[in-house]
């Protein structure tokens, strides 16, 4: 019999507000929603969240969950994403990718990685390839990688206008986006070409070129970092009005921002005061990305890591900052990355999605619980040890 579970008198926002409303959990999926729901002892578990939230869990769309960059040297390679920190930070799902770095890390470690994750309780998809054109796969094309591949998704972040780009033509990058909607159509996926923007002159002209010169729609890419300055936010918000969708990175350092960095949650009220329609705008961690600070000739100054749990950081910022909606806010990481990348089952609160939930403490916008798939992986401020129980006090 699967484990039951009911949640009961919390506000939900599935992510629109329900209202007060009663959850009940069944094996892996949210099996009914309702006032008034019972459920007997000897059936389950019966949770009372009077005066909390419930959220869905967070799609985290951009993690370098088998770490990411290095660009200070050897010693500067960043770490692998620990899904304790994804858990306790109401992250339940995460798309993985290569960076910088695809020459001492590959995709056969991020394929590893993300199955690891998977059998730790986290929901993780991947893209093949990483920044570099030619793209590197596993099976030996962006096709195969992804009509062959479970939960390969897209393709990415392939990386354009930065000094550590591969410097792609045009029509390099039309064709990458190509194979993967091809791919993509063939096997009920997105398909999106992932694009890591850097802050280099060119911002988002590849992207406009490509459109120009092709017969792509815009939904097949997801620029990201559209936040890095204010030249390239203003070109991004023109980009996601004329049908595209944009992604701003939540981690940052205090250096980034005084170099002229757009804080995620700042961006996306700009955006949305912009006009952009809300479901266009996604806002991911990076988590585990490096976080460089270059100087003006190009040295590196300091280096980072960037976490998961800048998202929800941005998102309570969001809110209790910029004064946008929370609605509006939670749907930039959970339902419109979801939509965005063909993700089911994921990002909402309805019967026969995913048991993908958190439990938020509305006085201090702290999360107290988290469940990933049917199951508490963190409950009431405490995680999992090694050999999954929750601590004792
Ligand atoms: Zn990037």
């Amino acid at each position: 019999m699967p484990k039951i579970v009911l949640i009961k008198n919390a506000r939900v926002f599935a992510p629109e507000d329900l209202g007060v409303q009663d959850v009940l959990v069944a094996g892996e999926k949210i099996s009914q929603l309702g006032e008034g729901l019972e459920l007997p002892s000897e059936l389950g578990e019966t949770i009372d969240a009077s005066g909390a939230w419930l959220i869905p869990g967070l799609v985290d769309s951009l993690v370098h969950i088998a770490g990411g960059g290095g660009e200070g040297g050897f010693a500067s390679r960043t770490p692998e994403l620990d899904p304790v920190e994804a858990f306790s930070s109401g992250v339940t799902t995460v798309v993985g990718v290569l960076g910088t770095d695809a020459t001492t890390r590959t995709l056969n470690d991020l394929y590893g990685k993300f199955r690891a994750l998977c059998e730790q309780g986290l929901s993780c998809y991947m893209h093949t390839g990483s920044y570099e054109f030619p793209v590197m796969t596993v099976t030996g094309s962006v096709r195969s990688d992804i009509v062959f591949m479970q939960n390969v998704i897209g393709v990415g972040e392939l990386a354009i206008s930065d000094h550590r780009s591969s410097q792609p033509r045009t029509e390099e990058l039309v064709r990458v986006a190509s194979d993967a909607r091809v791919a993509g159509l063939l096997s009920g996926k997105k398909g999106v070409l992932s694009i890591h923007v850097g802050d280099g002159k060119g911002r988002l002209d590849p992207l406009f070129d490509a459109l120009e010169h092709s017969d792509l729609p815009a939904e097949q890419f997801y620029p990201t970092h559209i936040n890095r300055n204010r030249a390239l936010l203003a070109q991004g918000i023109e980009f996601a009005k004329s049908g595209g969708y944009i992604d701003f990175t939540a981690s940052t350092t205090d250096a980034i921002l005084e170099s002229g960095e757009v804080r995620a949650s700042h961006a996306l009220k700009l955006a949305i005061q912009a006009g952009v329609p809300v479901e266009r705008i996604i806002m991911s961690s990076d988590g585990q990305g490096s976080l460089p600070d270059f100087c003006e000739n190009g040295l590196l100054k300091s280096l980072d890591v960037a976490s998961v749990a800048s998202l929800f950081g941005e998102l309570r910022r969001a809110v209790q900052e910029e004064g946008v909606s929370f609605v509006d806010a939670l749907r930039s990481v959970t339902s419109n990355p979801a939509t965005v990348l063909g993700l089911g089952g994921k990002g909402g609160i309805a019967a026969g999605l995913d048991a993908d939930l958190s439990i938020v403490d509305p006085s201090n916008f702290e999360i107290r619980s988290v469940m990933a798939r049917g199951n508490w992986q963190y409950l009431e401020g405490k995680c999992r040890d090694a050999l999954g129980r929750f601590a004792q006090e």
